[in-house]
């Protein structure tokens, strides 16, 4: 689906305020909230406002956005106090865990991550 913005889909609500979000940061291509299940004391998702389903397709669709992304999330990071310890994690197929398939970036952070050790 490359349709920008897409009925059923829960992250294109939240951009939308239909339904809430923890709104932490926005720019005008790209907002970030807070994971309704952290699984951090910092994680934060942050999503294109325009409905693409990975971010794959998000960097097919539109080089702007995709860096708007990465900057938010970067920002976010600054923001929340951890600019130089965080992770960025991107999901992409069932398989991987994606389970909602509108392009985001988990940011997350304040635990130990292990070095050298990525799953
Ligand atoms: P994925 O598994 O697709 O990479 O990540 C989707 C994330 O969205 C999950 O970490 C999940 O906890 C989060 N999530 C699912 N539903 C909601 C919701 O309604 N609000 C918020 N803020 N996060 C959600
Ligand atoms: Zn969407």
């Amino acid at each position: 689906m490359t349709s920008q913005t897409s009925s059923d889909c829960l992250f294109c609500k939240i951009v939308a305020g239909e339904i809430p979000g923890d709104r932490v940061a926005e720019s005008e291509r790209s907002i970030a909230f807070r994971d309704i299940k952290p699984a951090a004391p910092v994680h934060v998702l942050v999503v294109p406002r325009r409905h693409e389903p990975t971010v794959g397709a998000l960097a097919a669709a539109s080089d702007v956005d995709l860096a708007d992304v990465f900057r938010l999330a970067a920002q976010v990071a600054d923001q929340e106090g951890v600019p130089d310890a965080y992770r960025m994690i991107v999901n992409t197929g069932s398989a991987a865990g994606q389970t909602v398939f509108h392009a985001h970036v988990h940011v997350l952070a304040g635990v130990a991550f292990t070095e050298g050790r990525m799953v």
